[in-house]
């Protein structure tokens, strides 16, 4: 068996998930990657951390860590029919379709929130969207991930200009869209999750910095957790559907404390000192701007609300500073 260990990867698992269509691999089932598995949690928990990126060598289960959030995730409201998941009681940030129906009622039907993945090479019309032959604009992926997450493995091969592109859209939570002199204006509020593998090639730094989170994920070296991954991956393709029913009520547990941070968080409170602890290690590590200082907050919050508490600490500040600030920091 122990021969085996380099060959089966989770690189090695995604494809043959593709190949055969079985669910996802459950995050809970991950062996291992603790710093990882918990900031993908917080970020569910609070989706106004903003974007994330998971960055390691391939097979580490970058990917398959961030698919598995997909059952995680609280079921949404959504008006029936909209292509871009609008929210019933949000007549704010509706698109037209939904703003011109408004005025009467609108049919309500309930979705899971979107994860949706950016297919590797897909084209500027299948991200942004485009007009069809009779002017109708067809929106592209970044319509239907609004209200949820965008996962773009390998984010790196898009290029930066591409990537900047998409972070303003995820940042502004609008989307204008123009062709010629056509304008399409839509809701696109998403959260990235992005994978890279630095062999790929760097990133600037002014896309990393763009990044409210940013894990590295590191190879597991231990023995005993090596086996355990091989012994997963196998049953796991030996019968997908029976290994994820058997994870089932661990990952419904795992759902319901994600509901209840998003509630928990609504009343959290970060008091004073906590302030006052967030804006000194922002200081220290030369970050002192309200994007940065914003983003620690929502990270510290999500991680109060993860332990079942609306108290937000220092030690909160402290768990959550390196994943938030760890790619800021001068070399
Ligand atoms: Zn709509």
């Amino acid at each position: 068996m122990l021969e085996d260990l380099d060959d089966i990867t989770f690189e090695d698992l995604s494809k043959f998930r593709k190949k055969e269509e079985a669910p996802d691999f459950p995050l809970v089932r991950i062996v291992g990657q603790q710093q990882m598995k918990r900031a993908l949690m917080l970020l569910a928990s609070n989706p106004g951390i903003g974007n994330m990126l998971l960055v390691g060598e391939a097979g580490t289960g970058k990917g398959t860590a961030a698919r598995g959030l997909k059952t995680l995730l609280p079921n949404l409201e959504v008006v029936k029919d909209c292509e871009y998941n609008c929210s019933p009681g949000d007549k704010d940030d509706m698109c037209l379709a939904c703003t011109s129906k408004a005025k009467g009622k609108l049919e309500v039907t309930a979705g899971p929130t979107p994860l949706l993945e950016l297919p590797i090479g897909a084209s500027e019309k299948m991200i942004f969207g485009s007009f069809d032959h009779k002017g109708r604009f067809k929106p592209g992926i970044i319509g239907r991930a609004n209200k949820g997450y965008l996962l773009v493995e390998r984010a790196n091969l898009l290029g930066s200009d591409m990537l900047l592109k998409l972070l303003d859209v995820s940042e502004s939570g609008v989307h204008k869209y123009r062709e010629g002199k056509k304008e399409y204006v839509h809701p696109s509020k998403f959260v990235i999750i992005g994978t890279m593998n630095p062999e790929d090639g760097e990133l600037d730094d002014e896309v990393l910095g763009r990044f409210g989170m940013v894990i590295e994920v590191r190879s597991i070296k231990d023995i005993e957790e090596r086996i355990e991954i091989v012994r997963n991956v196998e049953t796991y393709r030996n019968d997908p559907k029976d290994f994820v029913e058997k994870s089932r009520r661990e990952t419904l547990a795992f759902k319901e404390r994600i509901a209840n941070s998003r509630n928990l968080i609504k009343r959290a409170d970060v008091p004073k000192k906590v302030q006052t602890a967030i804006d000194k290690v922002a200081k220290q590590v030369n970050q002192d701007n309200d994007w940065v200082k914003g983003t620690l907050q929502q990270a510290a919050l999500a991680n109060a609300a993860f332990d079942d508490r609306i108290w937000v600490t220092v030690d909160d500040v402290a768990e959550v500073a390196d994943i938030v600030l760890g790619h800021r920091v001068e070399a």
